[in-house]
């Protein structure tokens, strides 16, 4: 694989950062995770607006127009021959003596790396996935996507070790979100619930288009937060993220939904948001 480190394109093997690097020592830093079909991407510009939202949150600044960041993913694409998986974008504050004050004259570090994975194929999206509820141990900023990760793989690790295949996290009774994806139930009257944004979860891309799938349906929506309680009784659930899609959750803390299949309207809004993704890298 070619990946992309600080102004060169070099095979992986050769490709190096400092152990100075504040990403490395401080998790000071923040990534986007952007798909590809078809060896394309879309819906890149929302994970680059969100880049700089991050980036700024936290003041580290940009290292290169937005532009050169789109060109070098799109010669990553092409130079793996990636087709279907993802492009990995990560900035940190760069590499300085360590000290928890902002180094004066360091330079932002960027890397990118694509990586194949099966989307529309997924054999987790055709089952549907169990999930399990677990603390949400986090910072409080989950609006910014800091590479600051351990909580979630912590989380993942431990529906892991259970059987299951991912963790909802819970806060004050309620699900904040999936350990990398949003979380959303259908309620047995056919509502739609998923939590609103604030600095409690990330502001899904991923979401967001769906959730203007579910209005040009006219599908009902409510924009809440919902406890674990209430999703055992959903009608069903399903979670959305870049890489994922929309994923049918079947089980919630060991109780089956829908039968144990994925419902109707998970299915049709995995349906749905694939057919607009086709549509934008066909256009
Ligand atoms: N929440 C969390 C905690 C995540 O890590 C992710 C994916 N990185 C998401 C939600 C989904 O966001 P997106 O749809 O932009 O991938």
């Amino acid at each position: 694989r070619i990946v992309y480190v600080n102004g060169e394109f070099l095979p992986e093997e050769s490709a190096t950062v400092s152990i100075f690097d504040r990403g490395f020592l401080f998790a000071d830093g923040v990534y986007e995770v952007s798909p590809v079909l078809k060896g394309q991407m879309f819906d890149n510009d929302g994970h680059l607006v969100r880049l700089q939202r991050s980036l700024s949150e936290l003041r580290i600044s940009l290292p290169m127009p937005v532009d050169e960041i789109v060109a070098i993913q799109n010669e990553l694409i092409e130079r793996n021959r990636l087709q279907e998986g993802m492009i990995y974008l990560q900035v940190t504050r760069g590499a300085a003596d360590r000290d928890f004050a902002f180094p004066k004259d360091a330079k932002p570090s960027i890397v990118l790396f694509t990586q194949t994975l099966s989307i529309l194929d997924s054999p987790k999206a055709k089952k549907g996935l169990s999930v399990i509820t677990v603390p949400d141990i986090r910072w409080s900023r989950r609006d910014i996507k800091t590479v600051g990760l351990l909580a979630q793989s912590l989380a993942k690790q431990a529906a892991l070790d259970e059987g299951a295949d991912d963790a909802w996290m819970v806060q004050d009774g309620f699900v904040t979100e999936g350990s990398s994806n949003n979380a959303f139930i259908v309620t047995q009257d056919g509502k739609i619930i998923t939590r609103n944004l604030s600095n409690d979860i990330l502001h899904g891309i991923t979401r967001k288009a769906v959730l203007a799938l579910v209005e040009r349906e006219g599908l009902l929506l409510e924009e809440r937060a919902f406890t674990p309680e209430e999703a055992y009784e959903a009608a069903e659930a399903f979670s959305t993220s870049a890489t994922g899609f929309v994923m049918p959750v079947v089980k919630i803390d060991g109780r089956i939904l829908h039968n144990g299949a994925p419902g109707p309207v998970s299915v049709r809004l995995r349906g749905l948001y694939i057919e607009a993704a086709m549509a934008l890298i066909d256009a």
